[in-house]
């Protein structure tokens, strides 16, 4: 079913990351809505010939292939007759195009901080997927988003609903943020069930279908904490004023108190769909034929406090946003190389914090960092959590 757009006028969009999770249901909302954008770059890391099929159906300007190999094999085999670039600068050059209203952050990780940055420097907004940009870098990215005059649109399910409820409100008049959680695959495994939890069990989420780290991070929490990093930075509001609220069946994805006591909700069935849809339009409505919610049929909604025992990732992530300076960074950065470590099933579940931990503690936090300096403590970090993993 093809949609039309609201009023305004068709946005050129660029998608950093289009053949993942993220990517591949934006294009999928850009092709159901096919007023609202015209693309312009697709990128991907090494999945070829996913990029050639979106390439074919959605003409873009151009497509980046990080991979250098990757991308001579797709030179030398692609049907596609737009421009073909390779290597991560040039995915700063796509992100950072003239022509480009609107740049979809998608990227995994630490990888998405320098075209992000590229993009809103050349005053492109964002639609921002790629948290971990603003875990590492949030106060030079928050000050580039001013300077540059940049609208930041939330992709997260949970930010999306933040900014849905704030429309209309003033920033003065909010108390607290309640970000709401699934709980993820382990909400009811023991501390001791928890040191021999698999990867395959920590790849089934109930809720959502994603990128296999973000499902990693959301079995640990980490992914939790790293919204409250997120959060802190989108809207302002300090880490003692941000709650954690567990709800398992993801009907509420998050919630805005009031200084009057009044509590604003965002409801939906999980779909990323609608939060990708709505960081392209924002703050208008587009008409849609995603899937109703019927609460008659859903019945129950529940919540728990969360449990930092079982989680530590969740306070540690809480530790370093309260730490400040570059603690976070070194968060995300012990965090991507542990996990990726898990995924190799070269380390068990529970060393994932254990690693975070003891960057934290090894690392030197710098305050009031600059750029480089982050950079800089991301590569330190990764060097130390990657040689504590080999011994
Ligand atoms: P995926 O792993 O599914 O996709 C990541 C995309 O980025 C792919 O196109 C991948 O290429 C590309 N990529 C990965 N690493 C690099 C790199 N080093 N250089 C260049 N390109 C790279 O991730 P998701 O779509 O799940 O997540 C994207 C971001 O959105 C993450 O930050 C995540 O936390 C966030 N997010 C995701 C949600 C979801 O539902 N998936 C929900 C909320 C937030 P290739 O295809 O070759 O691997
Ligand atoms: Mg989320």
């Amino acid at each position: 079913m093809v949609h039309s757009s609201p009023a305004g006028r068709t946005k050129t969009l660029s998608i950093l990351g289009s053949t993942g999770s993220i990517g591949v249901q934006t294009l999928d909302v850009v092709r159901d809505h096919p007023d609202l954008t015209r693309i312009n770059w697709l990128t991907t890391n090494r999945r070829i010939e996913d990029l050639e099929r979106q390439a074919l159906e959605f003409s873009p300007k151009g497509v980046v292939i990080a991979d250098q190999q990757s991308a001579e094999t797709f030179r030398a085999n692609t049907r596609f007759k737009g421009r073909i670039l390779s290597g991560h600068a040039a995915l700063e050059e796509a992100a950072a195009d003239a022509d480009n209203d609107l740049l979809m952050s998608a990227l995994v990780g630490f990888s998405g901080v320098r075209p992000t940055m590229a993009a809103m420097n050349a005053g492109v907004d964002i639609a921002l997927a790629n948290k971990e940009t603003l875990v590492s870098a949030g106060e030079p990215m928050m000050r580039a988003a001013a300077t540059n005059g940049i609208n930041i649109y939330p992709v997260d399910s949970e930010h999306s609903a933040l900014a849905q409820c704030m429309v209309g409100e003033s920033s003065t008049a909010i108390e607290r943020l309640i970000l709401t959680a699934s709980g993820g695959p382990f909400r009811r495994h023991s501390l001791q069930e928890l040191q021999h939890a698999t990867c395959a069990q920590a790849l089934k989420h109930p809720n959502w279908s994603m990128g296999s780290k973000i499902t990693i991070d959301s079995a640990t929490l980490m992914n939790k904490g790293f919204e409250v990093i997120e959060a802190r930075w989108l809207f302002d509001v300090d880490a003692a004023r941000i709650d954690v609220l567990v709800h398992p069946q993801s009907i509420i994805h998050s919630m805005v108190q009031y200084v009057d006591g009044s509590v604003k909700a965002q409801l939906g069935l999980p779909d990323m769909k609608l939060p990708i849809l709505y960081a392209l339009v924002a703050p208008e409505r587009v008409a849609t034929n995603f899937e109703r919610m019927n609460l008659a049929d859903i019945a129950t909604l529940t919540f728990e406090a969360p449990d930092y025992e079982r989680f530590p990732c969740l306070r540690l992530a809480f530790d370093a946003l309260a730490a400040g300076g570059t603690a976070t960074a070194i968060v995300n950065a012990a965090n991507e190389i542990a996990v990726a470590a898990f995924l190799q099933e070269k380390i068990a579940f529970m060393d994932i914090p254990r690693l975070v931990d003891a960057a934290l503690n090894k690392i030197v936090n710098i305050a009031d960092p600059s750029l480089d300096d982050i950079f800089a403590v991301d590569a330190e970090t990764r060097t130390f959590v990657s040689s504590n993993i080999q011994a």
